[in-house]
């Protein structure tokens, strides 16, 4: 897997790439077949100064160009979706604390979820607001110095593990959109808040994915992150980063694949030139890698204009999204039955890559919803939105 992006960083990757080497492949299938939340992977990116690649260096952050990000979150993937989704909630996390937290809330959190001394997450979806957030009825109700929190989030991933749990909540429901606000949760120090057990999966089994109650939770006022009524708009811009995470895992799952069928085939003379009877699934290898290669080549250019806008390409993020992760489930799939029946064996991975890439299809807002907000930026050219 190569890339000469200029506005990836060789170094990062290579070291990324180390990472991925010694602590989480050889951990991957382990962590699929236990369930098991890889913290070891995750320390070992914090360790190397990866954990939360994006933010600048003076938060603890690498100060890497969003393209970094990608490839790196790419690379990790294509080894252990888990691992990757555990670790690009870090960043999720720290985001939107970065953009709107008092000087106090960030050196409290950033630097932490950045050495990996602290477990992050982000909590939006709730049993009947998933891709219409706006319809939340977690409540945050101010009562002198505190807001009592009463509600239920779902499908959080790092729920159980948090330290800081980025939460929205109403504080008045009848404000609809205006009324969301954020909140940074402290859950060393929290009564009234639950985290559910790990739910069982289909894929990406040892990143914790839990539902959070809360019932009669106290937390500071000092603990709301940014105004009363700034939740929303702070939630659109954290998902147009979690858009390019889910992105750049469909390449990374769609890659994974592929390298699972080029080492199999090598193994079996099914590369050699000699082999003509090989040649179908050589073409059919060179056409993968074609697509990988576009789709890549695509989410790299909008991590750029990502970078290098005052306003967020939301289109175009979306377009990253619903394309790259839709490739990771196809690709994954076209690679499983390129295996045969080895298609189906655990050892050769491909089979977890394939269960780890349908669900980035859903997260994140579905691919459905990333369809309507390309089709109303294409109305919007064309001057049909009011
Ligand atoms: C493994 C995992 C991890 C997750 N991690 C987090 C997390 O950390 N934090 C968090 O807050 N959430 C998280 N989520 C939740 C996730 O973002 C939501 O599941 C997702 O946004 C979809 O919401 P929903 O499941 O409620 O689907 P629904 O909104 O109920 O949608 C159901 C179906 O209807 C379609 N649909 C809905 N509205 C429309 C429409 N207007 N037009 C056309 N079709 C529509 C959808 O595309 C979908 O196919 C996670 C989910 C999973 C499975």
């Amino acid at each position: 897997m190569t890339t000469t992006w200029a506005s990836v960083d060789p170094a990062v990757i290579a070291s990324v790439d180390d990472v991925v080497r010694r602590v989480i492949g050889p951990a991957a299938a382990g962590v699929d077949r236990g369930s098991t939340f890889p913290a070891e992977g995750l320390e070992g990116l914090a360790a190397a100064g990866w954990g939360v690649l994006q933010l600048p260096t003076d938060v603890g952050g690498a100060g890497a160009s969003s393209a970094t990000y990608a490839e790196a979150l790419a690379r990790i993937s294509a080894v252990c979706g888990s691992t990757s989704t555990v670790y690009m909630t870090q960043m999720h996390a720290a985001h939107p604390i970065h953009l709107r937290g008092t000087p106090d809330q960030v050196a409290t959190w950033v630097p932490r979820l950045c050495d990996g001394s602290a477990i992050g997450s982000i909590a939006l979806t709730e049993p009947s607001a998933g891709s219409d957030v706006s319809a939340m009825r977690t409540v945050a109700r101010r009562d002198g110095d505190e807001y009592v929190v009463d509600g239920e989030k779902v499908f959080i991933s790092n729920g159980d593990r948090a330290d800081v749990v980025v939460l929205f909540a109403s504080v008045d429901r009848s404000l609809g959109k205006d009324g969301v606000t954020a909140f940074l949760l402290d859950t060393r120090s929290l009564t009234g808040f639950e985290a559910g057990p790990p739910l069982h999966k289909l894929g990406q089994k040892g990143a914790s994915t839990v539902a959070l109650s809360f019932v009669d939770c106290r937390i500071p006022v000092s603990a709301r992150l940014g105004e009363e009524g700034e939740g929303y708009p702070l939630l659109l811009q954290s998902v147009v980063r979690s858009r390019i995470s889910a992105a750049a895992q469909g390449v990374g799952f769609a890659q994974g694949a592929f390298d699972a069928v080029v080492a199999w085939a090598g193994a079996q003379d099914l590369l050699s030139s000699r082999n003509p009877d090989a040649q179908d699934l050589q073409f059919e290898l060179a056409r993968l890698r074609g697509e990988i290669t576009a789709a890549r080549a695509m989410l790299l250019s909008i991590c750029d204009d990502v970078d290098g806008s005052e306003v967020e390409p939301v289109a175009e993020v979306s377009l990253a999204k619903m394309h790259c992760t839709a490739l990771g489930t196809r690709v994954a799939a076209a690679c499983v039955q390129l295996l045969g029946a080895d298609g189906d064996l655990v050892s050769l991975g491909a089979e977890r890559l394939l269960r780890d890439a349908k669900i980035a299809e859903i997260y994140d807002g579905t691919n459905q919803i990333q369809s309507m907000l390309v089709a109303r930026d294409i109305r919007l050219a064309a001057g049909q939105v009011r």
